[in-house]
């Protein structure tokens, strides 16, 4: 069973921030292209050989945890593409002091994989989904379909992930008039829906789809309540969810609504971010990173892999200009995982 490593402090970053939670990217490809992440055309990915291996994703999650990481979670471009995902869960589960590994997927491969990664001991899955309309699917993630995507989900559901978690970014002309459905489906099943503000990372396809296309969480919140009444506010148990949590007094469900542009969280920020080609990014928002894969192919331990995450740490940045339509320039979404 995972548990926290008691000896571990935690670094706290030079705004007091508790940092603890490192996000892994294992991959910049994709088997969708999602208009607001991934163009049709033009892309390069890292070849495999610039990519962290197993070996060296653990080295870095020991490192992590000798400085008071505790929660990881997987991410991409879309993690289920890595063939030795399973290895590197159990890698990573195996590890002492990770109490909690999570991850986030498109769940279109789900169905071979939901089981093995419950048994290698992978803990809640995040799955994306932004519609379950058969048009609009194929319109705004573009190479899915609303029956992979359920099947994802009824794997999820059977190897055990549950609550099941659904995170869908709301984008206009393409899904904003969707999202009551969605919220239907997950408060009947006990599901978490959370709803995610578009962000203009500028990856996407035409380039202009994240800021032309952002709605703002207050206008899909009152969409919802229009048609299913008053949501109610759930206590703040963790101070750095960047969700705001609600649920109906009928229903079981609950709806979470995360606000990047219009209400920023970077006060409560708990995150490391660590991309598929083996950087520290320090902040989503921002381009500063430091190299860990070249220390570690010039015989780096765990040591040095802690010493430039502490670095990293103190370096990270607050305060971003999303609502200006500035963000990072030098990498787009599916190159930091979101
Ligand atoms: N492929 C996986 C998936 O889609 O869940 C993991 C990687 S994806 C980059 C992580 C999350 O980022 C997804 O929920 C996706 O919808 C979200 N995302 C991508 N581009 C975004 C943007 N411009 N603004 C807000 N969220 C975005
Ligand atoms: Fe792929 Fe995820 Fe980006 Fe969609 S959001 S294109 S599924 S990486």
């Amino acid at each position: 069973m995972k548990h926290a490593a008691p000896h571990a402090h935690a670094l706290k970053d030079r705004f007091g921030r508790t940092i603890n939670y490192l996000r892994i990217s294992l991959t910049d490809h994709c088997n969708l292209r999602c208009v607001y992440c991934m163009p049709l055309k033009g892309l390069t990915f890292a070849p495999s050989a610039e990519l962290l291996q197993a070996d060296e994703i653990e080295m870095v999650v020991r490192a992590a945890v000798s400085v008071g990481f505790h929660k990881f979670r997987l991410t991409g471009g879309e993690p289920t593409l890595r063939a030795d995902l399973v290895d590197i869960t159990r890698r990573i589960c195996s590890v002492h002091g990770v109490a909690d590994l999570s991850m986030t997927t498109n769940a279109i491969l789900l169905p071979k994989l939901a089981k093995p990664l419950k048994d290698a001991g992978m803990d809640r899955l995040n799955i994306h989904v932004d519609t379950l309309d058969p048009d609009r699917v194929k319109r705004l993630m573009r190479f899915s379909s609303k029956d992979e995507i359920e099947a994802g989900i009824e794997a999820a559901e059977n190897a055990g992930f549950t609550p099941i978690k659904l995170n869908c970014v709301v984008t206009r002309d393409y899904n904003e008039m969707d999202v009551v459905d969605l919220v239907k489906r997950a408060v009947d099943r006990d599901w978490h829906v959370r709803f995610i503000e578009l962000m203009p990372l500028g990856g996407g396809e035409p380039s202009h789809v994240a800021l032309a296309n952002y709605v703002p969480t207050k206008e899909t919140r009152a969409r919802i309540e229009e048609a299913l009444g008053p949501l109610i506010p759930l206590p703040v148990t963790n101070a750095s969810d960047e969700s705001r949590n609600f649920r109906f007094d009928h229903g079981r469900g609950v709806v979470g609504f995360i606000s990047p542009v219009s209400e920023p969280y970077c006060g409560g920020c708990n995150r490391m971010r660590l991309t598929a080609d083996g950087r520290f990014h320090l902040c989503l928002l921002n381009d500063d990173e430091m190299d860990v894969k070249k220390a570690i192919r010039e015989g780096g331990g765990v040591e040095a892999v802690a010493a430039i995450l502490g670095k990293a740490v103190a370096s990270k940045p607050t305060g971003h200009r999303l609502d200006e339509g500035l963000s990072t320039e030098d990498r787009s979404m599916f190159q930091i995982g979101g």
